[in-house]
């Protein structure tokens, strides 16, 4: 289970924690075999901190290295061409006791699904990772809570490896950078953030290709979709406490009906959200019968984080999630409860403050 958000958020990573890291790696056997693991339903972040750190351990001279992510093995289309992709095997084909297991951008070990097993098994186990909420499982931790994104925790082990940074491994990291970050929009897009982001264009990557690859490239049926679901939202002015709640829903029969995969509607919250008249915005995407994968943003004013919490999910105070149960009516009811009462606790003030609103 994740932490509840109002315990004191983790610290940086020590000295230690790093040192015992690149030790794990460095003192690995030459048949030494590693397995790189990232959270289920993976984002631009999670696979691209993973690749970029596959790539970079690859540099080091690592031959036994696999890549996965628990459930379908299928890669959303937008990362279809991240370099570093062949590390990749389904978790079916997860090497099942591996001596060293890297997880990337996991908060919980919940979000590793089949693979959490892995954990137990393997000889060390590194995690990599910056949402505050994160349970402190496994064995060496380098979770940086203000990190904007995993990719910068992973750019600093490499570092340390002594690996330089080359295209490939640059291109993962700016995919991870750019996601999370929202495009470097978001609050914690810091001077350190544009430093990294520099390293990395130094490469000679191509950040304009890859942001239209990545961002502004869709399927004709994903822009027809996106218009059934966008022409359903509902706005409520007096929800989250007088601040405005605006959500929708998607259906499995709205993306059979337009040839869509559920990976397509990852961005449809950034469509929901930009509404003026609310802070909190929600969507639910339907994964089974009466089940949900639900997304919330706040712009601010809320910290849905508590509401996720309540909830069974977990994420961070701008931007959580949670899986929600039976008929669209019962789990936005659910919703505004429990915004009801993060919103009564905000105005009490003990709000959790540390969490930037990373994904
Ligand atoms: P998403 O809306 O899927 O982009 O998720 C936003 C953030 O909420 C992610 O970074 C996760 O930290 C968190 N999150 C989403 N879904 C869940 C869940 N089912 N359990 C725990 N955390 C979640
Ligand atoms: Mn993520
Ligand atoms: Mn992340």
């Amino acid at each position: 289970m994740l932490a509840a958000v109002s315990q004191p958020a983790p610290e940086q990573p020590t000295e230690a924690e790093w040192a015992a890291a690149v030790s794990a790696i460095t003192r690995l056997p030459a048949d030494g075999r590693i397995l790189l693991i990232c959270h289920v339903n993976p984002d631009g972040d999670a696979l691209g901190s993973m690749l970029g750190f596959g790539l970079g351990l690859r540099r080091l001279g690592v031959r036994q290295l696999q890549a996965t992510f628990p459930g379908r093995p299928e890669v959303p289309e937008p990362f279809r061409e991240m370099p570093g992709l062949d590390l990749l095997v389904p978790a079916t084909a997860a090497d099942p006791d591996p001596d060293l297991v890297i997880c990337f951008d996991v908060a919980a070990v919940s979000r590793l699904g089949d693979l959490a097993d892995r954990l137990d098994r393997a000889g060390a186990a590194i995690v990599l990772d910056h949402h505050a909420s994160n349970t402190r499982f496994g064995g060496i931790h380098l979770v940086d809570p203000d990190a904007a994104a995993t990719s910068v925790v992973v750019e600093k082990l490499l570092v340390r490896l002594g690996v330089p940074l080359d295209a490939g491994i640059a291109e993962c990291l700016y995919i991870a950078l750019a996601t999370d970050t929202g495009s470097f929009r978001f609050d914690m897009t810091t001077p350190a953030v544009h430093e990294m982001a520099a390293r990395l264009l130094a490469t000679g990557i191509r950040p304009g290709e890859i942001s239209r690859r990545i961002f502004d490239t869709r399927p004709f049926g994903a822009v027809r979709l996106y218009g059934d679901v966008l022409g359903r939202t509902q706005l409520e002015p007096s929800g989250a406490g007088g601040l405005g709640l605006v959500w929708t829903y998607a259906t499995l029969e709205d993306l059979s009906r337009h040839g869509q995969r559920p990976y397509t509607l990852e961005p449809l919250i950034d469509s929901v959200r930009c509404t003026a008249e609310a802070d909190v915005s929600c969507v639910l995407k339907q994964v089974a019968e009466g089940e949900w994968a639900v997304s919330m943003r706040s712009k601010g004013g809320t910290d849905v984080s508590r509401v996720a919490v309540a909830l069974g999910g977990g994420g961070h105070r701008l931007a959580a999630g949670f899986t929600g149960y039976g008929p669209v009516s019962e789990v936005v009811d659910a919703i505004r409860s429990e915004l009801d009462r993060a919103t009564a606790v905000a105005g009490r003030g003990d709000a959790a403050g540390r969490d930037q609103g990373q994904p």
